[in-house]
């Protein structure tokens, strides 16, 4: 396994930079990857910056100049649902972009040419990463959706999540990571901790949780995941 491992901020990659031995860094389309082995597994980490596009060309160039096999995305999110409280762990089964909708050509999410509105991660690969969050938090499994938008007020969440019921979290990058890797055959898996309630408190929730508590959780996983 060469794993690729994408965050969108510094934050949600604290410590891992640091864990890499005998790291080499590699500048390439305004990202900067490090390669390294972190506890035995050989891996790519690198912030892939904010949003779908972004994300999606960073998990592209993962596979296709940095040789990954498999791909896991570690960050935050808003939570989707109410039994999902910040502080909590959702590993995604499947991903899904809220904002895309190319109705009536499509049925809404759908993206054109696969025939899928969702994508479904690795099972492998999220079993593993589940069983490495759960000593650190309570972990949830199921919906994330993704989209170019923060989601900050309470009318946003709530639309969403009556077009998507079975949501569990919101976030701004999973999903196209998860196109990419379908289209490219890689396995991948998707961990976000829940920063916010994606409600009118969302941004003031999302800094303060950026800045104090984010910073272990990543660290945490990834040890568990490499080392299990
Ligand atoms: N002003 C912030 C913007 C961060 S955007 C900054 O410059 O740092 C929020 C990031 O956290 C995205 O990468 C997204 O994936 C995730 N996220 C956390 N809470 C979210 C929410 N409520 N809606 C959408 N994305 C959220």
């Amino acid at each position: 396994m060469r794993l690729g491992i994408i965050s969108a901020l510094a934050e949600e990659q604290h410590g891992l930079i640091e864990a890499l031995e005998s790291p080499s860094r590699h500048f390439h389309g305004m990202r900067e990857y490090t390669a390294g082995k972190l506890w035995e597994i050989d891996a790519v980490c690198v912030l892939s910056r904010i949003g779908k596009v972004a994300a999606a060309m960073t998990a592209a160039i993962l596979v296709e100049k940095f040789g990954v096999t498999h791909i896991v995305f570690t960050g935050v999110a808003g939570s989707g649902d109410k039994n999902v409280n910040v502080g909590d762990i959702v590993v995604a089964d499947t991903l899904v972009q809220h904002d895309f909708d190319a109705s009536p050509l499509f049925p809404r999410f759908e993206i054109p040419l696969t025939g899928l509105s969702s994508f479904a991660t690795d099972v492998a690969l999220t079993e593993r990463l589940a069983g490495a969050a759960a000593p650190i938090s309570r972990v949830h499994r199921g919906l994330i959706a993704s989209g170019d938008q923060f989601i900050g007020k309470l009318t946003q969440i709530q639309a969403i999540k009556t077009a998507l019921p079975q949501l569990l979290a919101v976030e701004m990058e999973g999903a196209a990571v998860a196109q990419v890797c379908f289209e490219l055959g890689i396995p991948f898996a998707v961990i976000r901790t829940i920063s916010d309630n994606a409600n009118d408190e969302a941004a003031v929730d999302f800094m303060h949780f950026i800045k104090t508590v984010a910073a272990g959780y990543a660290f945490d996983v990834i040890r568990n995941f490499c080392k299990g």
